[in-house]
């Protein structure tokens, strides 16, 4: 091989690789940056700031307890702030 062609071939895989990195690097700013799911609201889950059956927010693995307040928190499927003692038509129990 010639020392032109071992140029060209050397630029073409310097040029081939940045061009992969390249796309790695945007695919990951893109999964980065995608946003997370949006909450839906209260209403499209018939939310409710009372049990329903036994069942309630406290006892629901979506429901995450604030810090300084015993009986509210928020949900990972419904926006705003939930009732401990509430309830959705997504009730799902902890394991
Ligand atoms: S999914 Fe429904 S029942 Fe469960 S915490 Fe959220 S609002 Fe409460």
């Amino acid at each position: 091989m010639q020392a032109t062609e071992m140029r060209i071939s050397r630029r073409a895989a310097l040029l081939r690789g940045a061009g992969v990195l390249a796309g790695l690097l945007l695919t990951e700013t893109l999964v980065a940056s995608k946003p997370a799911l949006a909450k839906g609201a209260k209403s499209e889950f018939l939310y409710q700031d009372h049990p329903r059956g036994g069942q309630s927010c406290g006892a629901c693995k979506f429901f995450f307890a604030d810090t300084n307040s015993a009986n509210t928190g928020t949900c990972a499927l419904i926006e705003g702030v939930i009732n401990r003692n509430g309830w959705c038509t997504a009730y799902s129990p902890k394991s």
